[in-house]
């Protein structure tokens, strides 16, 4: 049943378990090296569960600077700069804000758009096959506003996206509440929202899971515990990684480490300016009720979402530039609950605290807010990161791109904004 290629994969978060899934599926045989014991102990852990074309801005939208410059040190906001990390940003940082020009930031966001709605696509076909193993709901998100004129500056962004095939629907208040009657409590702090019925929410966890036993039934291997310490590489060829462990021969090499990749990469003099970015998740156990809402809803101004996955409601959101500091904050952590308690006050008053899973994760953010999916200058070495907020959005469609890439195959989207850059 095989043919004699092989691919390795290091990382076994949203990104190598995708890449993995598709080259299966082409008949090549695939080990995937992971440092820690199990799938999704990465940033794919407890993410938001968003899967939103709707979203494709990236971070550093034009007038970021001085956005930074206002919270920084501030807890409570929705982007906190950490001072004393502020050192570990620098090169990354200055990419970051001359990316943020209109030019870079349409260029970014239209692109982004398009590999969510081909990454969508995707994903709808693998859950047809994956059926029930993974929490998976195809009805729309609602952003909800605070104030009219960030409503209208929103929708006004909106046009240019809906120009280029995003779906969305203003809402006025009551129209809100009729659309997610959980959201009756807090009407009278909204302004109106808008509706994406194109976009999806999904857990990440589960889906990873799934697809790794999806992996090893077919033949794939894996190898937990192995941390990759070194690439192998000679006469300019990738030929093998080196773990904590033991050595593995590869034929081809594929870099899904996320936030963890640009250190694998730059020993080889390959950069890719990618920093990890940590956010906070809350997992809340809730029982079907009239106040549980339907729909994900997310709050721009906040940078935070509340979306119901099944028998929980997941919070989640909020950026920390504080480098590999890996200690949840317990104040970033109740501003979450201060948002749950905002939106859907009698959920939050239902809801146990002693019950519930407090998370952090590292997003893989690209300095220009693109992902990175092609091969290297060394020939047989693949990366596949940089997704940043989007990570769970792109995930199928950016690995269906590398698999293409890798096979020989048509990817059906122009993957040229997403290859290798400085
Ligand atoms: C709080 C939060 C909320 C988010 N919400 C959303 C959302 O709602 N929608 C969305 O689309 N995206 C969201 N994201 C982003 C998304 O979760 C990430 O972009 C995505 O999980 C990245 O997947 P990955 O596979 O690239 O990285 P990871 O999941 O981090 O996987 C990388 C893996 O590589 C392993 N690894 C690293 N180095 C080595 C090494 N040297 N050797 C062996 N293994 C190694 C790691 O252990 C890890 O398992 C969110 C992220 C966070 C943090």
């Amino acid at each position: 049943m095989y043919n004699n290629k092989q691919v390795t994969i290091v990382g076994a978060g949203l990104a190598g378990l995708c890449s993995a899934y598709f080259l299966i599926n082409k008949g090549y045989r695939v080990s995937i090296i992971e440092q820690q014991k199990s799938v999704a102990l990465g940033a794919s852990y407890a993410n938001g569960g968003l899967l939103t074309p709707s979203m494709p801005e990236p971070w550093n939208a034009p007038g970021i600077f001085s956005q930074l410059l206002k919270y920084l040190g501030k807890n409570d906001a929705p982007m906190l700069l950490k001072p004393r990390y502020l050192h570990q940003y620098i090169s990354w940082g200055v990419r970051f804000l001359s990316n943020s020009n209109l030019s870079q930031y349409k260029f970014a966001t239209l692109h982004n758009m398009k590999l969510a709605m081909f990454s969508l696509a995707k994903l709808a076909k693998i859950s047809e096959q994956l059926e029930g193993t993974f929490e998976y709901k195809l009805n729309g998100t609602i952003k909800v506003f605070r104030s009219t004129q960030a409503l209208e500056q929103t929708l006004k962004r909106t046009r240019f996206l809906s120009d280029n095939g995003l779906a969305h629907e203003a809402l006025t208040t009551p129209q809100l509440i009729e659309l997610e009657p959980a959201l009756e409590d807090a009407q009278s702090q909204l302004c109106g929202g808008i509706y994406y019925p194109q976009d999806a929410t999904g857990n990440a966890r589960q889906f990873c899971h799934a697809l790794a036993r999806y992996i090893t039934l077919n033949g794939g291997e894996f190898h937990f515990n192995s941390d990759v310490h070194r690439l192998k590489v000679h006469g300019g060829k990738i030929y093998g990684v080196v773990t904590n462990n033991q050595e593995f021969d590869c034929q081809s090499l594929i870099i899904t480490a996320g936030a963890w990749s640009t250190e694998l990469l730059s020993s080889l003099g390959i950069n890719i300016p990618v920093k990890p970015v940590k956010g906070y998740s809350l997992s809340v156990p809730a029982k079907q009720s009239k106040y549980m809402p339907q729909h994900a809803i997310l709050d721009d101004e906040m940078h935070a979402a509340i979306t119901p996955l099944g028998k929980q409601i997941r919070l989640a959101g909020t950026a920390e530039f504080s480098g590999w500091n890996a200690k949840i904050d317990p104040s970033r952590i109740e501003n979450l609950w201060h948002f749950f308690q905002s939106l859907m006050p009698n959920l939050y008053a239902n809801s146990n605290r002693h019950e519930s899973e407090s998370w952090c994760g590292f997003r893989p953010m690209s300095a220009d807010g693109l992902p990175f999916i092609g091969g290297t200058h060394v020939k047989g070495l693949y990366v596949n990161t940089g997704h940043g907020p989007l990570g769970w959005t792109q995930a199928a469609g950016s690995a269906f791109i590398l698999s293409q890439q890798i096979t020989g195959g048509v990817a059906g989207i122009d993957a040229s904004p997403y290859q290798l850059r400085n």
